[in-house]
């Protein structure tokens, strides 16, 4: 999708700090981390919901995340994660491109689980 900011990052047409590639899944780090290590985990081909995604990609985005956990935790030396994915503008999906949030966590950081999914 042209205007799709996750697909440019996805096609090299604008930087992002990737982290993770996989044959169907890419992931980089939020441009605004509700944490330090705070990374997004998203397909490389477009799809705005999660129920749009084909089998074989949607598991590849989730075996991603579960991969990704404890290597985020260890680069940032975090307690815990949260993950999330907001699927839909009432969930508070702003990026119409599936993304998975991989957030650490702290012991005593303050944050909400909730929110800190929602941003
Ligand atoms: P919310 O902003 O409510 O978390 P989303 O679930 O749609 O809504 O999350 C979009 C995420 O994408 C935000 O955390 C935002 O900081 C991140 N983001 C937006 N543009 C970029 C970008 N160019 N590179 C990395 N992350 C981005």
């Amino acid at each position: 999708m042209s205007d799709c900011i996750f697909c440019a990052i996805a096609a090299r047409d604008i930087h992002g700090r990737i982290v993770h590639e996989t044959e169907h899944s890419l992931a980089f780090l939020d441009v605004n981390p509700l944490a330090p290590g705070h990374t997004l985990v998203v397909p490389k081909d477009h799809y705005a919901r999660l129920d749009d995604l084909p089998d074989e990609i949607s598991e590849d985005l989730f075996r991603t995340v579960d991969e990704l956990v404890p290597r985020v935790e260890e680069a940032v030396d975090a307690d815990a994660t949260n993950i999330g994915l907001n699927n839909g503008p009432a969930a508070g999906q702003e990026v119409e491109h599936v993304h998975a949030h991989i957030i650490p966590r702290f012991e005593d950081d303050g944050g909400n689980p909730i929110h800190a999914v929602a941003g």
